[in-house]
């Protein structure tokens, strides 16, 4: 198929590819979208092709004004109300009682929908002229790492979507915060850049959902899309927990041709092929928006293996830990 590359100055193009029932890959500042009109479950299923999406892993509806939610949810509760009010437009997004007319393949025939009300100019704008909830999952071939980047998401999905929207680099670089809003209080499914601690500021009783909180395997994931291999790039990824300075000087020593690490910019002098940086280490916020596209950048290198040092999992660290401790299933090392 052919791919149109759209200009954000020439969005019109993207919301007729809408329209016509095609896909858009359009930037957030979360990751990537492709994305096709929620309300159209013939183009809904068109982005499971693209991506080689399993059925029953939900969509997310984005919108890009708060009027739009009606159209998907009659259980727009005070909670939900609420959050929306603090931090949308934004990287969160709401599960809320879907209504009927929202496609099952929109929610994967769960009864709930997911509502994200994204912040970044170009993907509001481009909702807004598509005249429609844009259903979306990140833009990327599933078990894949999601893109952050045009150029990543361009050499990914080229000639298997509709249209692709050019934007910058991604504000957050991980995926929105996923709460279920359905309960007696907010429940994180998937952490992300708003954090629990953000969250209980005006919720106290917020909670992470129990599968977040243990490692091991759990029968019932908290979302979905959670159960599935996922952020995996082709290099074997490896977690290293200790003293990160002790974890610079050891791989000054060992790090092999083939292999490379990440880094945070305080704790190593200077950075080279294989020695990739993770930004400032006082703010993983840093670390968040790099690393999907350093993951993707160590594939591009042909590396065999990559080292990441583990951090805590706190704050938007939970995000960032939740998503590692899938790229390298399970596989870490002690310093
Ligand atoms: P992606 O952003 O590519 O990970 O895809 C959207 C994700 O949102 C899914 O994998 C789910 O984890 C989550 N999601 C969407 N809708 C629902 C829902 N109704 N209930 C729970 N999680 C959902
Ligand atoms: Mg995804």
């Amino acid at each position: 198929m052919e791919t149109i590359f759209i200009s954000p100055a020439e969005m019109e193009t993207a919301a007729k590819l809408i329209q016509m029932g095609e896909t858009v890959v359009f930037p957030t500042e979360t990751v990537y979208g492709l994305g096709a009109d929620a309300f159209n479950p013939d183009a809904v299923l068109k982005i499971f092709k693209a991506k080689n999406r399993p059925a029953d892993n939900p969509l997310i509806a984005h919108i890009s004004s708060l009027d739009m939610i009606d159209s998907l949810t009659s259980d727009f509760n005070p909670m939900a109300q609420k959050l929306a009010e603090v931090f949308m437009p934004g990287p969160i997004t709401l599960i809320l009682n879907k209504k009927p007319g929202v496609p099952d393949a929109v929610t994967a025939g769960l009864s709930t929908v997911g509502v994200r009300f994204p912040k970044n100019e170009i993907a509001r704008k481009f909702i807004s002229l598509a005249n429609t909830p844009i259903a979306a999952p990140s833009a990327n071939i599933s078990g894949t790492v999601s893109a952050t980047t045009y150029a990543d998401v361009k050499r990914e999905l080229s000639g298997r979507v509709g249209g692709m929207i050019e934007g910058e680099d991604c504000e957050f670089g991980i995926e929105s915060t996923v709460v279920d809003v359905t309960k007696a209080a907010p429940v994180i499914l998937r952490p992300g850049s708003i954090t629990l601690e953000m969250l209980q500021s005006v919720f106290p009783d917020a909670s992470l959902h129990p599968s977040l909180l243990s490692d091991a395997a759990v029968e019932k994931p908290a979302s979905p899309g959670m159960k599935y291999l996922h952020y995996t790039p082709k290099a074997e990824v490896i977690l290293v927990y200790g003293d990160r300075k002790k974890i610079a000087a050891y791989f000054e020593e060992h790090l092999q041709s083939e292999e490379c690490i990440l880094l945070f910019r305080e704790e190593f002098q200077s950075f080279s092929k294989n020695k990739l940086s993770l930004g400032s280490a006082s703010d993983l916020n840093d670390m968040a928006r790099r690393i999907f596209k350093r993951l993707k950048q160590v594939d591009l290198l042909e590396f065999e293996r990559v080292y990441i040092p583990a951090v805590e999992e706190t704050g938007v660290g939970l995000a960032v830990m939740n998503r590692l401790k899938k790229s390298s299933g399970g596989k870490a090392m002690y310093l």
